[in-house]
């Protein structure tokens, strides 16, 4: 696990939040995870098995809520019947999504002006405390289009 998130994980210890081995390495599962990855968590489940980490599906589900609610983890609807799973890096470094409608290729990308007007929209519109944003764009990849 990186420093930064260690940290983060013996605060939430200290305020008496349930840190199991396991949730330590879900997380430091995902930072292992080349960029680009989303899992679903069944993928995810797979994945875990194969390294030797036991976890059922239950509690990868509960593990997963609590990662995406402390923001060390985000969930992505892309739009199918189930969900995926990725590293989140808050602030500047959050990263966006496009994503094919016809053949689910996914484009990832970084927009500082998007960072900025999330920033905004939170502190002016309820003083909220960010834990992900997304902006997603569907539409047709160029493959697609030419069909
Ligand atoms: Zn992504
Ligand atoms: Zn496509």
């Amino acid at each position: 696990m990186t420093g930064q998130a260690k940290e983060k994980f013996n605060r939430l210890r200290k305020e008496g939040y349930r840190i199991t081995p396991q949730r330590e390495q879900l997380l430091a599962f995902f930072q292992e995870l080349p960029e680009g990855e989303h899992l679903s968590a069944e993928e995810l489940h797979k994945k875990l098995s194969g390294k030797g980490i036991k976890i059922s599906l239950a509690t990868l589900y509960r593990g997963l809520k609590f990662l995406v609610q402390n923001g060390f983890v985000r969930e992505l609807d892309f739009g199918e019947y189930h969900k995926h799973y990725e590293l989140s890096s808050p602030g500047k470094k959050q990263h966006h999504h496009m994503v094919c409608v016809s053949c689910g290729l996914t484009v990832e990308f970084k927009d500082k002006n998007l960072h900025k007007h999330a920033d905004k929209i939170a502190g002016e519109r309820g003083n909220f405390l960010i834990t992900d944003y997304q902006f997603k764009i569907f539409g047709l990849c160029q493959n697609c289009r030419r069909r």
